[in-house]
């Protein structure tokens, strides 16, 4: 007998019909043999439609008030579509039993709307399994040392499945969302994107922080630090399938690099429109520059993402970096009021319409000129870059947003990732 751990997301979570769908997926399993612990998301547009109407009462502001009410908010989409899988399961005539995040309870820090799971207390759970249960942990939240309800950041059931698989030791945890896979650049934007049988863990991780929201970055983490086997698959198979079938579908993510691995120079293509740039114009060129500029952003607590230092021209620089797109406003007066002035800079000027087009593959470690292949392709399209960054297995651009489906398009083909 194995213990899994299913996720489904919101589209597989979207209406009655497809809860109906999953539970009796989920019951397949269990009456396989399998213990199963089903993570659920809330149903898809709930969780959009609460921060609406809370954003309808009162601008966001980032204030810890705000924030809380916001997590106390969000979390009771995935409180609904938890209790109706639990009631469609027990429609199939299975026992099954459905807990919210602080009753596992799951354990987070206190920064609301990006909690960190902290701990897992697993005896509730395997109580239930070992009295022959299914059952279902909310995603997306958990509660805080004094009890106030958090959430996991967007797309964070997905961490909340790793982590209760992590914690639970079980034998698989199993993504279940609206694609069949992980795909060598996202199938909505490029149409000729491939399917990967596997994906080595360092590539998924490249893959989710550079934007792919197939999989929150959290999850990748986690799975990498418990070695949780993780598959990516789809929902929208015949619920009737063979388990043997629909257990080998999908992705893998994989922790070694086995032989029979796609060879390819670059596995996949990610991008990100949720950045925006400042720069920073004529700025003394002294030691501490950075420092100061940066250290004013940091204590504001603003993420800072790529940076760049021009060189100096008669005693003045330019510095340029990127923010999230939800800290662009604040940050460009954060540098016009404070910084600035301070440092007798010339210019602060912004640009939110930006977006960062990313190749990834383990393959770059052994191969040289991948970078120049990507700037030259871009080059042919007419697209400018405006800032780079590399790491051993990535190379990021930033660009005009109004050309990252032509880059991404571009970029796929030229690293001959299109399907045949
Ligand atoms: P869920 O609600 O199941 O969590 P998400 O919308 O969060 O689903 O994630 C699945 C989506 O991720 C897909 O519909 C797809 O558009 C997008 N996506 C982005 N990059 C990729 C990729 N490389 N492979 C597959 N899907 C991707
Ligand atoms: N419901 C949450 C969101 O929309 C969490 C998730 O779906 O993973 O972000
Ligand atoms: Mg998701």
């Amino acid at each position: 007998m194995s213990l899994i751990v299913h996720k489904y997301g919101g589209t597989s979570m979207g209406s009655t019909e497809r809860i109906r769908n999953v539970a009796k997926r989920v019951a397949k399993w269990a009456r396989a043999g399998h213990q199963m612990v089903v993570v659920p998301s809330a149903m898809s547009g709930e969780t959009n439609r609460l921060l609406g109407l809370a954003k309808e009462l009162a601008p966001e502001r980032p204030d810890t008030a705000y924030y809380r009410e916001l997590d106390m908010l969000a979390a009771t989409g995935e409180q609904a579509s938890s209790a109706l899988l639990a009631i469609a399961l027990q429609a199939e005539g299975l026992e099954a039993v459905s807990y919210a995040g602080w009753q596992v309870p799951i354990r987070t820090d206190s920064a609301y709307t990006k909690a960190r799971i902290d701990s897992i207390d697993d005896a509730r759970v395997r109580a239930d399994l070992a009295a022959g249960k299914v059952v279902i942990v909310t995603g997306f939240q958990g509660v805080d040392e004094a009890g106030n309800i958090t959430t996991l950041g967007r797309g964070g059931s997905d961490t909340s499945a790793v982590a209760v698989a992590a914690a639970l030791k079980a034998d698989e945890c199993l993504i279940y969302t609206d694609v069949d896979g992980v795909y060598t650049t996202d199938p909505r934007i490029v149409p000729e994107a491939r399917r990967l049988h596997s994906i080595s863990f360092e590539e998924m991780l490249e893959m989710a922080s550079l934007g792919s929201k197939v999989l929150q970055i959290r999850s990748v983490e986690f799975a990498g630090k418990y070695k949780v086997p993780l598959r990516v698959l789809s929902s929208f198979t015949p619920w009737d399938i063979p388990i043997e079938e629909e257990a080998r579908s999908g992705t893998l993510i994989t922790f070694e690099e086995d032989e029979d691995m796609e060879q390819a120079v670059v596995s996949g293509i990610a991008f990100n429109r949720d950045e925006a740039k400042i720069s920073v114009l004529g700025v003394p060129d002294k030691p501490g520059i950075a420092a100061q500029i940066l250290g004013a952003v940091a204590d504001a607590n603003i993420e800072v993402d790529m940076i760049i230092q021009n060189v100096g021209k008669e005693g003045r620089t330019d510095f340029s970096f990127t923010v999230h797109r939800n800290d662009y406003a604040r940050t460009m007066d954060l540098l016009k009021e404070k910084v600035a002035p301070a440092l007798g800079a010339q210019e602060v000027l912004g640009d939110a319409k930006i977006c960062k087009v990313s190749i990834v593959g383990i393959g770059m470690r052994s191969h040289v000129g991948v970078a120049s292949t990507m700037f030259r392709s871009l080059s042919e399209e007419g697209i400018n870059i405006q800032m780079i960054s590399t790491s051993e297995i990535k190379t990021s651009v930033v660009i005009d947003e109004k050309y990252m489906e032509l880059a991404v398009r571009a970029l796929h083909r030229a690293f001959g990732l299109d399907a045949e």
